[in-house]
């Protein structure tokens, strides 16, 4: 249609169809899916040892340039590749999203779900509570954290014996350690099973975790854009944004629930007061959470405005967190296209942020092998990578980004070409896909592609997918189906064995361009601790601006000469990445001054969702 209707127009116009109908299509059992209303359903992981034998089909990660405020549109390419895919080329393909956090739905960005005729729907089901996942996780996290205050408390306040007591209780008579208590047991060396049988001393050590309360490190957290929570005095605490949780990378990060478990238990919360981690697993919690956590494990089958299948799986935020869509989606997704089939998973803002990410961590973890980058632009973001004027929030946009401009779109180019290049370290060949907005001209979009091409990229095609859908984004498919034939040399960026230090330098250096880093003592002290405790052999999770290549927002294009600061920083061991905060990172996002909720209405009578763009 033209003008195209708003997001949530379309999305309403298109009856999806029973979620169950789709999993049948795509070959699911019926007893390999739990149906949450009639659109969504959670797929078990017993279907991974079904198909354990099927090859898997072609691997496809979506990147884009350097964000700016006017949108790049990844979520809408990632949609329409796999509409053109399945729908218009015929061959097998799965869309990997990730969970969209309640944060930005209702501050600044707004849902999450796509856009135009390349969309998940239902796009409120998709863009609100979902399955429930961000909710498991906020509870798990702040079980956690609870866990943590009240063991400290209760060691303040009791004997040695009374806390014995009550660790260790007598049920129907007998007293026994729990399978969690004698794991600690074993870790302290004291080989016994009989808890009547152990000394004083031995009683002391077991009970006391001794927490340090300056080193803890386990925030609170909640899904809201609450700037209150950033600083809050009573108790000293902080709250995160859920999706920063580790519980998060967790999530995404683990292959399976016994896995799960084991990371869960790993997380380091606090040392103790000798300087060594105190874990999930010595607080005696690592079970629970497995149970809080046990169908947020489960990815949830939603579909595109075509009817082609999507996972939705984890949690964005690739600024703050590895905001990657989960392994154990693209996983099962993987499996279930076949060996000609693709699977395309998006990760988060620039190439340098998620695309990072997705090789040195999440690629890691899984051990698959991408076979194309697909990065996308959009003229009205290269205009402002060239120097084009800032744009305000609900200003009309000004001229330069709506009548032809070739000089500001060839300036602009240096931010594609650094993008592509930065792909190009990993071996990985990039096709870029040239997000078309109605105020392009033809020769803006001839010319990026110009230089896309000359920049290495295997291919530049513009595509239409927002205004028509999946026969939009036809040319994209076809050049990307031509880029999986070419052999991909995939490599990672550094090696494990390299000091922290060395690592976070060669990832500022070699992706963000910096010239230097420089450590704040906090970090540095941080660096050392991590790596007596044995932890320095994990990869890098830095947590940066996404809205420049360095660590000032401000700076578009191509920033160079500039060292890069790191304040602090942290170790999510159960995920399994050091954590490093640049310049001023806040982990807790704040609302702007007029967020999306005020757009944001339901309808009493037919229970309908106004204004979720
Ligand atoms: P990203 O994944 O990069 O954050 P999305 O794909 O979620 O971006 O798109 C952000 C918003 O921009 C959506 O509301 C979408 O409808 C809109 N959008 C994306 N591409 C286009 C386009 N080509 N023309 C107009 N609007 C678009």
């Amino acid at each position: 249609l033209s003008p195209v209707p708003s997001d949530i127009e379309i999305s309403r116009a298109q009856s999806p169809k029973a979620v169950d109908v789709l999993a049948k299509e795509i070959g699911l059992l019926t007893d390999e899916i739990e149906i949450y209303g009639q659109t969504k359903a959670k797929v078990r992981l017993s279907l991974l040892e079904r198909l354990k034998d099927q090859p898997d089909g072609k691997y496809v990660l979506v990147a884009g340039i350097t964000p700016t405020p006017l949108g790049e549109g990844k979520s809408t390419v990632t949609i329409g590749l796999v509409q053109a895919l399945t729908a218009h080329l015929k061959i097998n393909s799965f869309a990997c999203l990730r969970q969209p956090s309640q944060g930005p739905t209702f501050g600044v960005k707004g849902g999450a779900a796509g856009g135009g005729y390349a969309q998940v729907i239902p796009m409120e089901e998709f863009n609100l509570h979902l399955t429930g996942d961000i909710h498991a996780i906020t509870a798990a996290n702040n079980l956690l954290a609870a866990a943590i205050d009240a063991r400290i408390l209760h060691e303040n306040t009791q004997s040695d014996k009374a806390l014995y007591n009550r660790l260790v209780p007598v049920v129907k008579g007998v007293r026994g350690f729990s399978s969690i208590q004698l794991a600690r047991l074993r870790r302290l060396g004291i080989n016994k099973t009989d808890p009547e049988t152990l000394t004083e001393e031995e009683i002391s050590r077991f009970v006391r975790l001794d927490i340090d309360p300056s080193t803890i490190t386990w925030q609170r957290v909640v899904d809201t854009n609450d700037r209150f929570l950033r600083k809050i005095t009573i108790g000293q605490a902080q709250f995160d944004i859920a999706v920063a949780s580790e519980i998060m990378a967790i999530l995404a990060l683990t292959t399976s629930l016994e896995d799960m478990k084991e990371r869960l238990g790993k997380i380091v919360v606090a040392n103790d007061k000798k300087g060594e981690p105190v874990t999930a697993e010595d607080l005696g919690v690592t079970g629970a959470l497995a149970v809080l956590m046990k169908d947020a494990i489960k990815p949830t089958l939603m579909q595109t405005l075509e009817g082609t299948p999507v996972f939705v799986h984890a949690g964005p935020f690739a600024n703050i967190a590895h905001g990657n869509s989960s392994i154990l989606a693209d996983k099962i997704a993987l499996k279930l296209v076949g060996e000609k089939g693709f699977v395309v998973t998006e990760a988060g803002f620039g190439a340098d942020i998620g695309m990072e990410k997705f090789f040195n961590i999440k690629c890691r973890a899984s051990g698959l092998v991408p076979s194309v980058v697909v990065l996308v632009a959009t003229v009205r973001a290269l205009k402002m990578h060239g120097g084009g004027p800032s744009v305000s929030a609900g200003a009309p946009l000004k001229k330069e980004y709506t009548e032809e401009n070739l000089q500001l779109v060839a300036d602009g180019c240096c931010n594609l070409q650094k993008q592509i290049q930065i792909a190009q370290l990993f071996g990985v060949p990039v096709v870029v896909a040239l997000n078309v907005f109605k105020t392009d001209s033809p020769a803006e979009v001839d010319l990026v592609c110009k230089i896309a091409k000359q920049s290495g990229a295997f291919d530049a095609v513009p595509c239409n997918h927002w205004s028509d859908g999946g026969r939009g984004a036809v040319k994209l498919a076809q050049a990307v189906e031509k880029a999986a034939n070419q052999k991909s040399s995939f490599k990672y960026l550094y090696s494990l064995e390299l000091p922290i230090a060395e690592k976070i330098k060669t990832i500022a250096q070699k992706v963000y361009g910096a010239q230097d880093i420089e450590l704040s003592p906090a970090a540095q002290s941080q660096i050392d601790r991590y790596t007596r405790q044995g932890f320095g052999k994990l990869p890098i999770c830095m947590a940066k601006t996404h809205l420049s290549l360095s660590h000032q927002p401000e700076k578009k294009g191509v920033p160079t000469g500039f060292i890069l600061p790191i304040s602090d920083v942290r170790a999510s061991i159960g995920a399994g990445f050091i954590y490093p905060l640049v310049g001023t990172m806040s982990t807790m996002p704040g609302l702007p001054t007029r967020p999306c909720f005020y757009d944001i209405d339901l309808d009493p009578v037919t229970e309908e969702v106004k204004g979720l763009f």
